[in-house]
């Protein structure tokens, strides 16, 4: 299989990067029921290869340039697979000291290629959705006086409806983690965003005394290094001057974004971030580390214990001076995940990953430059990252754009996705892949115009 996992990723780029398949055919194909007696692992190989495969959607390709790449490198692979080798549950120092103790290094090799200060502590978390669950769990029960750990909010008339807020912009996973606290759909406001998609603190500032006046209390801000839809990058810096004159927690969501840090030119992104409460950086996002490892970093680790510490006597540990992740989170159970983080860090070194994220970064500028020069294309959104956001210059109806994406994805040659700007849909090229070269930009680019050329010979 290892054999098997190098050709794959030595040749993915042959493959199909979308499944041609009609939904249900997979399943189809499978038993409905579980088989009785075991079965041989060729035969389980066999349909591995002949059921699995053909359903599966390549993030690996080169030419996947869809939603924000995830693509995992060699050394990645191998660590995850010897974290799952070894099995161990890591949630106390005890119960896999190795995998504690890597945590905490790895993650502090990563603050400091990421140029936050060393007061910041880390944490790895399945994904940047939960970091941000807890980040903001974090943040409610930093409202110290009203005791929501112990005493929850329902049924409490004392207490005003909370308030965060997040630009137009902000990841759904914020208004997710508003859902699970418990504090509504209604808790999140969303600011206006500036030309270039950037919250502008001016309106933040007036939301926040508008919601005072009318009762609300705020007590979160959630700026963006990286937004989803368009890779925008909050002033961080200016948000968070707000913030410590509003005296609310300031959560970054840096999800994509943060990993840009690792480049000196790019360090920019992270301006002001060193001043956040708590920060989100996926490392299985733009850092070649396999899924699942999300990072979140808080100033004071006991504003995360405070919230989640909560030992059962059976789980109880003599050893003193050691950090029990379990304490600082949802999840019980933890995987070794820090293994794969490790290797992938040892491997390429600072400047081995600083290389391969600012070719990304520049196979986007080369992409938009071609964008622009084009009489039929247009930017929709300034180019800081490796995403793109582009669109037909004339016939700017959703249908035209829709027409020529699926267009694009149908031929199995590259997968790019969209997204909504101003009420536009809007096409978005974002580069991210390991194994993504100037060819293959160039590529999906030649196929973009020949099939525009095709959809106008049509009508
Ligand atoms: C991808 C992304 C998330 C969600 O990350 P998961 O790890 O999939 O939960 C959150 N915020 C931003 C800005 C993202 O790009």
């Amino acid at each position: 299989m290892i054999d098997w996992a190098s050709d794959y990723l030595r040749n993915v780029g042959d493959l199909p990067v979308l499944p041609d398949l009609d939904p249900g055919s997979i399943s189809q194909q499978l038993p409905g029921r579980p088989p009785e007696e075991g079965e041989g692992m060729d035969r389980i190989w066999e349909d591995f290869e002949r059921l699995i495969l053909p359903g599966v959607t390549h993030w690996n390709h080169p030419k996947f340039f869809a939603y924000f790449v995830t693509s995992a490198s060699g050394p990645g692979i191998l660590g995850d697979l010897l974290g799952a080798v070894l099995n161990v549950n890591a949630m106390l120092w005890r119960t896999c000291p190795a995998s504690t103790e890597l945590e905490s290094t790895t993650l502090d090799w990563l603050r400091e290629m990421l140029g936050l200060p060393p007061s910041f502590w880390g944490m790895i978390c399945e994904g940047a959705s939960l970091s941000t669950v807890q980040a903001l769990a974090a943040a409610r029960d930093d409202l110290r006086p009203l005791k929501t750990r112990e005493r929850g909010l329902a049924g409490r008339a004392e207490i005003p409806r909370l308030r965060l807020y997040t630009s137009e912009l902000g990841h759904s996973s914020i208004d997710k983690a508003a859902l699970l606290l418990g504090l509504g759909e209604d808790s999140v406001r969303r600011i206006e965003v500036d030309r270039e998609f950037r919250l502008v603190p001016e309106q933040l500032q007036r939301a926040i005394e508008e919601d005072r006046a009318n009762g609300w209390l705020p007590f979160c801000v959630v700026a963006n290094v990286g937004t989803t839809s368009v890779a925008s990058v909050d002033p961080v810096e200016a948000i968070a001057d707000i913030c410590d004159q509003e005296d609310l927690w300031l959560h970054v969501d840096a999800a994509y974004g943060g990993s840009a840090a690792i480049v000196p030119e790019l360090g920019w992104v992270l301006q002001g971030a060193d001043r956040a409460d708590s920060l989100v950086v996926n490392p299985h996002k733009w850092l070649f580390v396999p899924l699942e490892l999300s990072v979140l970093y808080v100033r004071d680790k006991r504003t995360l214990a405070r919230s989640f510490s909560l030992v059962p006597d059976y789980l109880t540990s003599d050893v003193s001076g050691v950090e029990n992740y379990m304490e600082y989170g949802v999840t019980l159970g933890r995987r070794f995940r820090a293994l794969k983080l490790w290797f992938v860090i040892r491997y390429f070194g600072r400047s081995g990953l600083a290389h391969l994220i600012e070719k990304h970064v520049r196979l986007a500028r080369v992409f938009a430059g071609w964008v622009e020069q084009d009489p039929d294309f247009e930017l929709v959104a300034p180019v800081h990252l490796s995403t793109v956001c582009f669109g037909l210059r004339e016939d700017r109806s959703d249908e035209s754009n829709l027409n020529l994406l699926e267009s694009l994805n149908r031929s199995g040659k590259v997968f790019l996705s969209h997204t909504r700007i101003n009420g536009r849909l809007i096409l978005r090229l974002a580069v991210g892949g390991m194994r993504t070269d100037l060819d293959d930009v160039r590529f999906a680019w030649d196929l973009i115009k020949e099939k525009k050329a095709e959809l106008r010979s049509r009508t």
